[in-house]
């Protein structure tokens, strides 16, 4: 089964290519099928932005194949959760310009006060599917855990380096990438789509 992931971010394509490898299913970016879409993600939640995302590149295919797209965040509880200042904000808190060094020093900063226990947060991540029948599915999972008191690690990206996870006692970029894939929102929520679309008659 053919798949066009509409993402650009080469980050999340590295994860969402090893998530996916040995599944079956070939994998190509929207980019690499030659549909060039950044529509505004107007949704007012994870899975919406992620429909928001595959529609547009749905509509410049000849619908052939399953277009998949996902919409992620980091939401922060003291911060306002999932609709607050990062959440389905995430990629635009402080600007998509601004470099995450400078991202994560100042949600450290603004969480200074903030007790352990009022620490929590989770990246979740919606993954939305349209087949080729235009029918459309959106799953959604999350990866919890608390903001760190310092950025640590060199794996993974965005703002892996100030997310502790308390299991690994270790922040997500300084986890390996295999051991990220396997509890990470995103992997999560990929190997559910992939059980989904197992099921469905394409
Ligand atoms: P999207 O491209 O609209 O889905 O935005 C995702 C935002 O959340 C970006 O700012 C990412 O840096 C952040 N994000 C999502 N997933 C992760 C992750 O696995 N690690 C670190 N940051 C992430």
């Amino acid at each position: 089964m053919k798949i066009i992931f509409a993402t650009g971010n080469k980050n999340k394509l590295k994860e969402i290519l090893e998530i996916m490898e040995g599944t079956g299913f070939g994998i190509i970016s929207a980019g690499d099928a030659g549909i060039n879409s950044d529509p505004e993600e107007t949704g007012s939640s994870f899975e919406e932005n992620a429909l928001i995302k595959a529609r547009a590149v749905f509509e410049l295919t000849d619908r052939t194949a399953v277009v998949m797209a996902d919409d992620s965040g980091l939401c922060i509880d003291a911060l306002g959760g999932e609709r607050g200042e990062l959440g389905i904000h995430s990629a635009r808190f402080m600007g998509h310009d601004t470099s995450y060094e400078i991202k994560n020093r100042e949600i450290i900063k603004r969480l200074e006060a903030v007790p352990e226990e009022e620490r929590t947060a989770r990246f979740v991540c919606a993954v939305a599917a349209i087949l080729p029948s235009g029918q459309e599915i959106a799953v959604r999972e999350s990866m919890e855990g608390f903001i760190a008191h310092k950025i640590a690690g060199e794996n993974g990206f965005g703002y892996d380096p100030i997310f502790y996870l308390p299991e690994f006692g270790m922040t997500s970029a300084e986890i390996s990438a295999g051991s990220k894939n396997l509890v990470s929102h995103r992997g999560k929520a990929l190997r559910h789509m992939r059980a989904v679309l197992s099921e469905v008659r394409l």
